[in-house]
């Protein structure tokens, strides 16, 4: 591309950011927000209107002369598709440009791949059917696992048991729409960053805590992959080599101690200390973390000691996390942020003990009804036509 294209580009995503995380606003206010001469605003402006990216609203105030028409996001143009796909159910959903959902459903999450592949495409595409009127950007996929960069394969999902599986090109063949996959956690952590919250901070981690745990890294406004997308495995850091045994084939990694799956376990031995989880969990009927939740809640003593132990664990993996990487704040997502009020103060009380640094990292939960994972995957797709002007 030209420079002057490059150039046009640029301006054009930024004024669109803009728009985006002020609206309503005036075109006056866009120039003098991202710096950009009047007349090149007003241009970019009217092509967006044209493309019915952007539409134009109610009269703004101003002190004096003519009144600005607010220019917002338009809503009734663009479908997105979102899909999180997690070990037991898979969420499908249409959003708009403002990142709220128009419609959902749900498809259970079959352990055979190319099953479950030939479901979510006729989801998908009835879901398309039934809302003819918008033009769709594209489809964003989150995925409980690692995600090749390059090739957009699914490496591996441990907690799905399934590797090396390519969604991508089954569903832009049968849609025609460009497909993105990315790993859960970094999906939230794009979704805070983009549309949450923490909605423009530069530094961030996403904890997700359900089957394992997931980390999704926002360092210096980018999302930290690595050459090939295996970056942020935090979760399958070794913290005893003679740990309880992991999904990935290794020992005593931080999701063996501190997952949801963990708690289940813990709470069927009644104990931390044994290494055999398989053999202990058939001996006790409790097969979901809710249960534990809502039996702590009704103030069951070793459901609720389970809940002590997955906090303190959730504490040394975070404090691991500020002494390495200081970021601004570290936004959990998951079930066991249901039980904050007795959990977080644990986990904060452990990252001070461990974290011997300045850092000072806020350490948060998510909001699970704003559904991170989902709005993660819209962002996936818009992100490329939005971009914030950099000012140095
Ligand atoms: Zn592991």
């Amino acid at each position: 591309m030209a420079s002057s294209e490059i150039a046009r580009d640029i301006n054009r995503s930024s004024v669109l950011d803009l728009i985006r995380t002020n609206q309503p606003v005036s075109r006056a206010d866009v120039a003098r927000r991202t710096g950009l001469q009047r007349s090149t605003v007003s241009l970019i402006v009217d092509e967006l209107i044209s493309e019915r990216w952007v539409a134009e609203g109610d009269l703004g105030q101003v002190p004096l002369g003519r009144r600005p028409r607010l220019l917002y996001l338009n809503t009734d143009r663009a479908g997105i598709i979102g899909i999180n796909i997690m070990p037991r159910l898979t969420t499908i959903a249409l959003a708009d440009l403002n990142v709220t959902f128009r419609a959902e459903e749900s498809i259970p999450t079959s352990s055979d791949p190319n099953t479950f592949t030939t479901v979510l495409i006729s989801t998908v595409r009835r879901l398309i059917g039934q809302h003819p009127d918008m033009v769709y950007e594209g489809i964003g996929v989150s995925v409980p696992g690692r995600v090749d960069y390059l090739s957009q394969r699914l490496v591996f999902a441990p907690n799905l048991g399934w590797r090396q599986v390519d969604l991508k090109q089954p569903l832009e063949t049968s849609t025609g729409l460009p497909v993105q996959i990315e790993n859960a956690a970094n999906a939230c952590a794009l979704a805070e960053v983009w549309s949450g919250p923490h909605k423009g901070l530069s530094d961030l981690i996403a904890v997700t805590v359900s089957e394992g745990i997931g980390t999704g890294i926002v360092a210096n406004g980018q999302l930290v992959r690595g050459p090939s997308g295996a970056a942020g495995e935090f979760g399958h850091v070794c913290m005893d080599s003679q740990g309880p045994n992991c999904k990935c084939g290794g020992r005593g990694c931080w999701e063996a101690y501190a997952s949801n799956s963990a708690a289940i376990r813990n709470y069927s031995q009644g104990s931390s200390r044994s290494h055999k989880p398989d053999e202990m969990i058939t001996k006790d009927p409790i097969t979901s973390f809710a249960d534990i939740l809502s039996m702590a809640e009704r103030g069951d003593r070793k459901a609720s000691d389970v809940l002590d132990i997955m906090a303190r664990y959730l504490g040394l993996g975070m404090a691991m996390l500020v002494n390495g990487l200081a970021p601004s704040v570290i936004v959990v997502v998951g079930e066991v942020t249901r039980a904050w009020k007795r959990v977080g103060p644990l986990v904060q009380s452990v990252v001070q003990e461990c974290a011997r640094t300045h850092a000072s990292t806020r350490i948060v939960p998510a909001d699970d009804v704003t559904q991170p994972r989902l709005r993660g995957t819209i962002a996936l797709v818009l992100q490329k036509h939005f971009r914030p002007r950099l000012v140095a």
